[in-house]
């Protein structure tokens, strides 16, 4: 069965770091349109001191995404700290001792994350949050599973849906969120939660699809 080794956890994390980064000015941009502006920044940052903590260690997967959560739950204020932290916590923890990650140990590490995340926050798909990238990605790349699909190829389904989710936030009203207090008028342009949370899936894509062998 396709599979990496979990002592690459280098190579997904400093995508993860790198796409953040990267995107951190376009995150900013779509969060000002019905938030604050913030969103960018505040992930970048939250990144940023991960790479700066991991910079020449060696660690594995499981290591690496609690570390990135555990400090965007502990030093990274607003919705998003918390939110995320808890989903990279969440998603460390059926890797933790583990050799290799494969498809059916993403699927649950996908599943822990998303019951994590609304655990904490309460949203709902269709609130134009982060679960409306989220919540289709995981349904796509389990059911790609089910359906005899190859982790590689349920990988490039789970981004394609993450990607849709993400448009999605389009047409939506936000029901969460500071941007819920726009009502109607938060409809008609994207969810920066939604497209950050996109960018991390798709980065997490590439780089397992990347080391699958
Ligand atoms: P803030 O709203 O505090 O400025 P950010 O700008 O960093 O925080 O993040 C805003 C994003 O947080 C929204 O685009 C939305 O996707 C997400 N969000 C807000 N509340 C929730 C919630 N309860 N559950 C899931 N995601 C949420
Ligand atoms: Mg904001």
């Amino acid at each position: 069965m396709e599979s990496f080794p979990s002592t690459e956890g280098p190579a997904v994390l400093e995508d993860l770091v790198r796409s953040i980064r990267d995107n951190a000015a376009a995150l900013s941009e779509i969060d000002g349109a019905i938030g604050d502006g913030d969103h960018g920044i505040n992930m970048s940052k939250g990144f940023t001191m991960c790479a700066e903590r991991l910079a020449g260690a060696r660690y594995d997967l499981a290591t690496g995404l609690t570390t990135l959560g555990t400090l965007l739950l502990g030093e990274i204020g607003g919705a998003m700290g918390p939110l995320y932290g808890t989903f990279f916590r969440e998603m460390a923890k059926p890797a933790k001792g583990k050799e290799v990650i494969d498809g059916p140990l993403f699927q649950t590490m996908l599943q822990r994350a998303i019951d994590g995340v609304v655990a904490l926050g309460g949203a709902h798909v269709g609130d134009k949050t982060l679960l409306d990238a989220l919540a289709p990605a995981n349904q796509a790349f389990a059911t790609a599973l089910v359906g005899g699909k190859t982790f590689d190829e349920a990988l490039l389904t789970m981004g394609e849906a993450a990607e849709q989710g993400k448009e999605s936030t389009r047409g939506l009203v936000a029901k969460v969120g500071r941007a819920s207090r726009l009502g109607e008028r938060s409809r008609g342009v994207l969810d920066a939660g939604a497209a950050s949370c996109a960018l991390i899936l798709r980065s997490m894509e590439a780089s397992m699809r990347r080391l699958l062998r």
